[in-house]
């Protein structure tokens, strides 16, 4: 794949400011590219801020500090021309298709509604024509159009939000929890639709997701948050193959192996505790209080964003040499 980079994330924070002087700091401090024409799939628990993420980047929250670049332009110092502009190239899919649908509207206004919002299709026929062409798009048909939210099952609804997101002809998507709403067997559709419409209009995507299993089948590269962080970012089949940070090990051994004896034999990693409050977060490696592998240093120093192994990022003082060095000898003189 020819790496451009369409999407560069720098240093993003999202703080809210709660009752009392208390801060939620959802997205502390994360960096990342996303290349044309690939998947980049964010993963972890419910809270860890990866839907903060998603949408402090298309612009729905409004960054706490960091930068945002799509195609080389900070998206969030743009003047109200440019953000019109960008806006139909970064389209989002919500993971509620109901909640996000308006149940008093058919199908072709939810289509429409986009496109008249910018203008696009002055002569109405024009207009059906590009709904029912997306309906079909979509695996849905002309019949569609005239019936409203209720009348559909959740993956067809789903269907009619990935519709609606692709109205503006846009380059990049969003998805949040596309899936997550769904029967396990619908799941499994929608993101061969999803893959199949990024082969077709090269497409690039952004999807956030808590279910590694599935973000497998179609991230490229998958970058795992834990808390506001990144703690590790690569490849999607390096990630499967050799997961580096503690946390990754813990969210892909609870994946089900579908064979049986395997299943049987190998080892889970059952994580204990809840995830921490993004208002009170662990001094150091904010996942030490849960992580089977906490050393000392864990509490005391944040673990250095570096390069593991080739293309492989990891936060971890598991893979710092200084680090473990200092450790083993402590441990040595016990
Ligand atoms: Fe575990 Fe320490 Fe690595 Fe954090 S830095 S993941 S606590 S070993």
């Amino acid at each position: 794949m020819k790496k451009d980079k369409i999407l560069e994330v720098r240093n993003l924070k999202k703080y809210f400011s709660l009752e009392k002087g208390k801060v939620l700091k959802a997205v502390d401090d994360v960096s990342f590219d996303i290349y044309k024409g690939e998947t980049f799939g964010l993963v972890g628990e419910s809270g860890c801020g990866k839907s903060t993420t998603g949408r402090t980047i298309i612009g729905l929250y409004d960054a706490t500090e960091g930068e945002v670049s799509y195609s080389g332009k900070n998206v969030h110092t743009q003047t109200d021309k440019e953000k019109r502009s960008f806006y139909s190239k970064m389209q989002m899919i919500f993971q509620d298709p109901y909640a996000s649908l308006n149940p008093r509207s058919t199908v072709r206004e939810i289509i429409a509604e986009p496109m008249e919002a910018h203008g696009l299709y002055k002569d109405k026929i024009e207009q059906l024509e590009r709904i029912y062409q997306l309906l079909e798009d979509v695996g849905l048909n002309r019949d569609h159009a005239n019936r409203y939210p209720h009348e559909f099952s959740g993956g067809q609804r789903q269907r009619i939000g990935i519709a609606r997101a692709l109205a503006l002809n846009p380059e990049f998507i969003i998805a949040d929890e596309p899936i997550s709403a769904l029967d396990v067997s619908v799941q499994a559709q929608i993101v061969n639709l999803l893959k199949k419409l990024q082969k077709e209009k090269g497409l690039t995507f952004l999807f956030i997701a808590h279910d590694l299993s599935m973000v497998k089948h179609i991230s490229n590269r998958i970058g795992v948050m834990y808390l506001g962080h990144i703690v590790e970012l690569t490849e999607s089949s390096d990630l499967y193959k050799k997961p580096l940070h503690p946390y990754s090990q813990a969210l892909l051994s609870a994946i089900p192996i579908p064979d049986p004896d395997v299943e049987d034999e190998r080892e889970r990693m059952i994580l204990k505790g809840e995830i921490p409050s993004a208002m009170n977060p662990p001094s150091g490696c904010v996942f030490r209080t849960r992580c089977p592998a906490a050393m000392d240093a864990c509490a005391t120093t944040v673990p250095k964003w570096h390069e593991a192994e080739k293309d492989h990022f990891v936060a971890c003082h598991l893979y710092n040499k200084t680090i473990r060095k200092d450790t083993d000898e402590v441990a040595a003189t016990k």
